[in-house]
């Protein structure tokens, strides 16, 4: 299940980043999932629900999944197009000199935290969005097709 052990990296990837700033309880997290990256939504979903009830941080944590676009970009005609309508061919010049320039990540886009109990900041008291460099690195891993590898069932 490739979902399962996305869903551990995820995981472990979030509860990391709260414990470094001292967060306690995650809210909900939001990934960003190509259309045509090999992970099901559904699947994720229903795998985070089950792995989130193991742990306090992450009880209630809701998981929403944003559809990113996939889009081929062809190199004889130097035109991007819509690779789930089109596929390897292009749809202007008839070529087939084309890669993939987006949809096929997983990624996260945001995480929504409480404060911590006696936060000072006090600006937000509800949430706050993190930012991409807190959340830097392990998703610019091309080596994501390995991460089920370790969660065999
Ligand atoms: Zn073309």
């Amino acid at each position: 299940m490739h979902e399962l052990g996305i869903v551990f990296h995820i995981a472990n990837q979030v509860q990391d980043v709260a414990k470094e700033n001292g967060v306690d309880k995650i809210h909900q997290v939001t990934l960003s999932v190509g259309e045509v990256s090999t992970v099901i939504g559904e699947y994720l979903i229903d795998c985070w629900n089950w792995n989130s009830k193991k742990t306090e941080m992450l009880k209630d944590c809701k998981l929403e999944i944003e559809k990113i676009e996939a889009v081929t970009f062809c190199e004889d005609c130097k035109k991007e197009y819509k690779t789930v309508e089109h596929g390897k061919t292009c749809p202007y010049c008839g070529g087939g000199n084309t890669y993939l320039v987006a949809g096929n990540e997983v990624m996260i886009k945001e995480i929504l935290v409480d404060e911590p109990e006696n936060g000072e900041t006090g600006d937000d008291p509800h949430s706050e969005e993190w930012t991409d460099e807190m959340l830097a690195a392990p998703w610019d891993d091309p080596s994501t097709e390995n991460w089920d590898d370790d969660f065999e069932l």
